[in-house]
């Protein structure tokens, strides 16, 4: 009935219903964190990388300030320097380039995959140099990148493979958890990740010990012991409330998943593939849904649609890295890119979270059905 719906608002993610689920056990968490009277770098944030380690079958989790220098420390750690080139997807967010950038190197940008939006192995084979020492395959909206092939290409060319799985916390490519493929794996805990905090916080995982040993020193002003600087580091360190915040949420992580899972399995199923092209996934993966990526090309017009309908959707992301003001003294055009170029017009991230009502779901589809029947 068209008045029962009237009302439903549905964002694009609700961390307020995620918190109600949750409360009395952060609550419990955060004043152990004040009778501790210890803050940062302590016993949370170890407990936390032995944890997070163990959840992904990683040998050694380094947690750190944020997603983004988990790449930066990644990159410093695997020796990535001025004179070098690393491959990223033109379509990402931007630290994923930015951090190849901060430690000296250059970012080059490859296109995407036309069918599962990550970086396409083609197109990298076409942009390897000589100075190319590494390879940014990113788990875009949480779909595994295709890591056999990547790591195919890495091992021909011996570049490192960094994986940036800041927004697929729990996805699986064959079996393992992404982020344990490659040599190393970077991941955020930004609040609206599939596994955040509440602030910041960010991980690194790898099974080399030598690049473990050296990025808990480098987070940590380049401290070996108390008072005894090897090298420069930095201050990545994280907070203790963030990573007891962190152990609470983590063993809900996979009952998340499949919550998010089920409402795009419903998406899947009912939303029309004639007037909209849905989200692929791989054989053999899991996809743990940090958005829903749907294609249209009357996307701004469906956006004002769905918002006058209480829906909020987004685009992730607007203007590919290649065209960012920032990356400007490349002189890139859009023919370099010609998927991502096409694609950054047309996608659209619908909501999607574990606690969305079926409701909710049912009035999303019930929108776009509608507004497809007014634009045939
Ligand atoms: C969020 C994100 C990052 C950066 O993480 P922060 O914790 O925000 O620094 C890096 N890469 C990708 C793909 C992301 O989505």
């Amino acid at each position: 009935m068209e008045d029962v719906h009237l009302n439903v608002k549905v964002p694009l993610l609700d961390l307020k219903a995620q918190y109600q689920r949750i409360r009395p056990e952060i609550d419990r968490a955060l004043a152990k964190v004040f009778e501790n009277g210890m803050f940062t770098n302590g016993p949370f944030v170890r407990e936390l990388e032995a944890t997070f380690a163990k959840y992904l079958n990683a040998s050694y989790c380094r947690a750190c300030a944020n997603g983004t220098d988990a790449l930066e420390l990644a990159l410093e750690a695997m020796g990535i320097q001025r004179g070098d080139e690393v491959l990223v997807p033109a379509l990402t967010w931007i630290s994923t380039a930015s951090a190849v950038s901060r430690v000296g190197a250059k970012p080059v940008f490859v296109d995407i995959d036309p069918e599962y939006y990550t970086i396409d192995p083609e197109d990298c084979k076409n942009k390897i140099t000589p100075k190319t020492k590494a390879i940014i395959p990113v788990h875009l909206y949480g779909n595994p990148a295709p890591m056999k092939e990547l790591m195919q290409i890495a091992r021909k060319h011996h570049l490192w493979v960094i994986e940036d799985a800041a927004q697929a916390h729990g996805a699986t490519y064959q079996g393992a958890k992404v982020g344990t493929i490659g040599d190393i794996g970077t991941f955020s805990f930004y609040p609206t990740k599939v596994l955040g905090t509440y602030g910041e916080g960010g991980a690194i995982v790898t099974s080399h010990a030598r690049v473990a040993k050296s990025i808990r020193i480098m987070l940590n002003q380049g401290q070996i012991e108390k008072n005894i600087h090897v090298m420069e580091g930095r201050n990545s360190r994280m907070g203790e409330m963030q990573a007891a915040m962190l152990q609470v949420k983590l063993p809900y992580l996979d009952t998340w998943i499949k919550e998010s899972n089920r409402v795009a399995r419903y998406y899947d199923e009912n939303i029309d593939k004639r007037f909209y092209q849905l989200p692929k996934r791989q054989a053999e993966t899991t996809h743990v849904y940090h958005q829903y990526v749907i294609r249209t090309r009357k996307r701004e017009a469906l956006m004002s649609f769905l918002e006058s309908k209480g829906i909020q959707t987004a685009v992730h992301y607007p203007i590919p890295l290649p065209f960012q003001p920032a990356y400007k003294h490349y002189g890139h055009f859009p023919e370099d890119f010609p998927v991502a170029t096409q694609l950054k017009n047309e996608i659209l991230s619908l909501p999607v979270f574990p606690e969305m009502s079926e409701k909710q779901v049912e009035w999303v589809v019930k929108q776009l059905a509608t507004f497809a029947s007014q634009h045939p």
